[in-house]
């Protein structure tokens, strides 16, 4: 619901280096650019839940005042443009915000207003985005900088590309702590079937985290929906045996990531 212009610059980075897979390759499904602009396939039974009238009616409305507050970026907004721009007063100041946030990544702030413009895009591609594109999100919201939203969380397919005996049974134990009414991982055979990839990768390739030979990263978010993610880990930590502690911590803390929880552990 909340994707930020800030999120969509610090993807960039992410972007680069994980492999931009198709959700499926089957014939029924629809093609979109993803918000971190690749072209991805996602299938049409995903695509089960459109706003309603009365949220079109209030992104209608919302849009409107952001018109209005991007053709006058010094006056104070309305409010429905406010809690777009994360409180800011006016379009300038979150332009600015934005500008001494990054001042390695523009020269000048005229792209930023350039990025915003482009964000809102047109009335249906707001509509769209702000509605979680249509698709199935079984009402879970997720409070993560580049998402609001998991496709189908309650049945996350996952394939473990390491292939190794002891990360699928970690793997399994990672799923039955996590396991929830809102959150149901399960095993896939093929990687196309799957919206999560455990990989093993060296630590040059895997960007972990300072504390864990391992990390999450996004591969596809539609409509600030989370599509696709790699769960990364080091060859070392494949080799380990199923019931190996590092092992099954590391996971169960990058699952954890996936619907959203922060660096607390
Ligand atoms: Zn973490």
């Amino acid at each position: 619901m909340k994707k930020t212009l800030l999120s969509s610059l610090f993807v960039v980075a992410i972007l680069s280096i994980s492999a931009p897979l198709l959700t499926t390759q089957n014939a029924q499904a629809k093609t979109v650019v993803d918000d971190f602009g690749n072209t991805i396939e996602i299938s049409d039974k995903y695509f089960n839940n459109p706003p309603s009238e009365s949220d079109k009616k209030a992104l209608t409305e919302q849009y409107q005042e952001l018109q209005v507050a991007i053709n006058n970026p010094n006056q104070q907004m309305g409010d429905l443009a406010m809690k777009y721009f994360q409180n800011y007063r006016t379009v300038q100041s979150y332009v600015d915000m934005t500008y001494n946030l990054n001042p390695a990544t523009f020269q000048s702030k005229k792209p930023i207003m350039t990025l915003i413009i482009g964000e809102i895009g047109s009335l249906s591609n707001f509509i769209d985005k702000n509605s979680n594109g249509g698709l199935e999100t079984d009402n879970l919201n997720i409070k993560s900088d580049d998402y609001g939203a998991i496709l189908k969380p309650t049945d996350l397919t996952v394939y473990n590309a390491t292939e190794k005996q002891g990360v699928k049974q970690a793997l399994q134990t990672t799923f039955n702590a996590w396991d929830s009414p809102k959150i149901h991982f399960r095993f896939v055979n093929s990687p196309d079937d799957a919206r999560i990839v455990v990989r093993a990768v060296d630590s040059k390739n895997g960007n972990f985290e300072g504390s864990f030979d391992g990390s999450m990263t996004e591969v596809s978010v539609y409509s600030t929906v989370l599509i696709q993610a790699n769960v990364n880990i080091s060859p070392e930590l494949s080799q380990l045996p199923g019931d190996d502690p590092t092992l099954v911590h590391t996971l169960e803390h990058e699952f954890g990531h996936v619907f959203g929880l922060t660096d607390i552990l």
